[in-house]
């Protein structure tokens, strides 16, 4: 493992894949800095509800990381609070975006925090028909948590998450987190581990993750690579070509359009009422205006 043929040294706004092969483990890792940073200040969210769109842009990009896919992941959270909408999406090409809904009524941060609900992740693909869709219950109102859950039941396979994210004294945001997961059992190995052995090596690791700080995951100064050689260094991490990220919107004027033009009649007539009509993004809060005639084509 070494940093020296590397552009990015600190790795940040990649997903850095790696394994635990003495373990049987694999990983990844992902510190987001401008790209949270950015999303989130191009909104004017309730802090409470900022933390949340941070956590779960990190674990989004973690999560897609896993899948084999040409199209969209995406991780969304609808809860009964006055928080009552998270989304994030992640493409395979590695374009993240992220928005949230809430009760703009609502004062009091303690609101905000995740009530009752679920978590929904969806993989999109492009050139198949199949869509994968896979649901778990909001646990404790914790994100993290929820979606450990997920993994460990819905999909059988072990998986730990550590996550973390702040705003510093410059109002920058950073998010972050690494994610350990237990390769299912391959069969037919020489060197097949028993039971006990295997669950020996994962209690191992996870203690090796419970060790992680949030301050490690959000050093916007220090390498990833060191992160994980700080964390596993007696398992000697392997460490293989890293997913780059972007922020980038997949809204257009055109798709926006279509949207309008989609409406039922009654809702159209409306609002071509007046002579322009402006159309706000909720992802990227990008502005797009239109003209009635835009509108009725
Ligand atoms: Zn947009």
């Amino acid at each position: 493992m070494s940093d020296t043929q590397d552009a990015n040294q600190t790795h940040n706004n990649e997903v850095v894949l790696f394994s635990l092969d003495a373990l049987d483990i694999r990983g990844r890792a992902v510190r987001l800095d401008h790209i949270v940073d950015e999303i989130i200040s191009a909104h004017d969210y309730p802090q409470s509800v900022s933390t949340y769109v941070a956590q779960l842009i990190s674990l989004s990009c973690l999560f897609s990381s896993l899948f084999k896919f040409d199209g969209i992941f995406s991780l969304q959270v609808q809860s009964s609070s006055a928080l009552k909408m998270l989304a994030c999406d992640v493409t395979s090409k590695g374009e993240v975006r992220a928005c949230a809904s809430f009760d703009e009524d609502h004062a009091d941060e303690d609101d905000f925090k995740l009530g009752e609900g679920y978590v929904v992740f969806t993989i999109d693909q492009e050139s198949e028909k199949d869509r994968y869709q896979g649901i778990v219950q909001i646990h404790n109102g914790d994100l993290v948590e929820s979606v450990q859950h997920y993994f460990n039941q819905s999909e059988q396979i072990p998986t730990g998450i550590k996550a973390a994210c702040n705003q510093d004294a410059d109002g920058r945001w950073t998010a972050g987190g690494v994610l350990l997961q237990r390769l299912p059992d391959q069969g037919g190995t020489a060197e097949k581990t028993d039971k006990t052995d295997a669950r020996d090596q994962w209690q191992h690791a996870m203690v090796l993750l419970s060790s992680l700080t949030d301050e490690e995951i959000c050093d916007r100064d220090l390498s990833l690579h060191d992160v994980l050689l700080r964390l596993f260094h007696a398992e000697g991490p392997r460490v293989f070509d890293p997913i780059p990220l972007v922020k980038k919107c997949r809204c257009s004027r055109d798709k926006l359009l279509d949207v309008l033009r989609s409406m039922d009649p009654a809702e159209r007539a409306d609002i071509t009422k007046e002579p322009e009509i402006e159309v706000q993004c909720e992802y990227c809060a990008e502005k797009y205006k239109f003209s009635a005639e835009d509108i009725n084509g």
